[in-house]
């Protein structure tokens, strides 16, 4: 069993670290906010007062934070670059969803100081991230996927090699674009069924049989009541953050501008989630965009 440094436990990383100290590893933990760190030492890891602390002895470090500014930040342009912190050879596997430039980037800095990073951006939110069963979607050599692999299938069940470095993140920027364009038509769809006289759980039902079945419907309903354990039926707390799937959607429009790729459809769900989001529900579930059909309704 490894010993593992593991920074940014937040809805992801919390529960990614549970499944660590499940399969045996020592686990040390660090985040900018103290209670997170708290909560994972009484769940079983080792709490560092710091990044470079907890990458002490590290044979792995794994880093699930919110934007490639904060990435790039902790490892290389930040006060106490982290990558001054590791040995030679340490492998670095950075979870988190951000630009492919920058993974790019630093991927290419940790080249300089000897050691192996990765870009592995996940999918499955957090249900998927407290079941271990994430999708991992891989950007780096092949050596480095076989390296990386064994660890990530203790958190997730398919662990996928997309390409060189960034490669996983721009197949995480096409899977999350196509994402909210699925939330917003099934919010639409949804609404327009409610609206109309008809019971959410068996319109559900009714689609899920039909042609316009998907992931959406199948794991995440964003209706209240129509699904357990998902965000919607608890006030759309924890899960994907609006203001986070604004983020990818943004990484989105970079990726098309730069490949001069057409994202009509991308572009209205980007437009409406970030409508959303300035009407104040950005720390809410992106499955709360139901929520701004049901108003605009009201005339709100
Ligand atoms: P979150 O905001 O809940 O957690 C991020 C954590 O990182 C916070 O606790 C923050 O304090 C910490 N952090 C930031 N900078 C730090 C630093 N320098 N040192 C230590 N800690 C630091 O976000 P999340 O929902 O866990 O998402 C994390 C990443 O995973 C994002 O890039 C997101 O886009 C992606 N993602 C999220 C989901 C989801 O359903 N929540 C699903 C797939 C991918």
């Amino acid at each position: 069993m490894a010993t593992i440094a593991f920074i940014g436990l937040g809805n992801m990383g919390s529960p990614m670290v549970v499944n660590l100290l499940k399969a045996g590893h020592r686990v040390q933990v660090y985040d900018l906010q103290p209670e997170a760190v708290r909560r994972a030492a009484g769940q079983g890891a080792t709490p560092a007062a710091s990044a470079a602390e907890a990458v002490q002895q590290a044979e792995l470090v794994i880093t699930m934070l919110q934007s490639g500014t904060q990435v790039d930040s902790l490892y290389v342009s930040g006060p106490d670059p982290l990558f001054d912190h590791l040995a030679a050879g340490t492998l670095v596997i950075d979870c988190s969803t951000i630009d492919a430039a920058t993974a790019r980037a630093t991927a290419a800095q940790a080249m300089t100081h000897g050691l192996e990073f990765i870009d592995a951006p996940v999918s499955g939110g957090v249900a998927g991230a407290e079941a271990g069963t994430l999708t991992f979607i891989v950007g780096g050599s092949e050596t480095q996927f076989a390296e990386a692999k064994p660890v990530l299938q203790q958190m997730g069940k398919q662990v996928l090699h997309a390409g060189e470095h960034g490669a996983g993140q721009v197949a995480k920027a096409c899977n999350n674009m196509l994402l909210a364009v699925q939330m917003a038509g099934t919010c639409e769809a949804l609404n327009m069924g409610i609206n109309n006289g008809l019971d959410p759980k068996v319109l559900s039902e009714i689609i899920k049989q039909s042609s316009g079945n998907n992931w959406v419907l199948q794991l995440y309903n964003p209706v209240p009541g129509v699904m357990d354990k998902v965000p919607a039926s608890r006030g759309y707390r924890g899960g994907f953050q609006v203001k986070l799937m604004c983020k990818d959607l943004n990484l989105a429009m970079e990726l098309s501008r730069d490949s001069g790729s057409p994202v009509p459809m991308g572009s209205a769900a980007r437009a409406l989630f970030n409508l959303h989001q300035v009407a104040g529900c950005d720390e809410l579930d992106f499955s709360s965009l139901l929520t701004l059909f049901q108003s605009s309704e009201r005339g709100e």
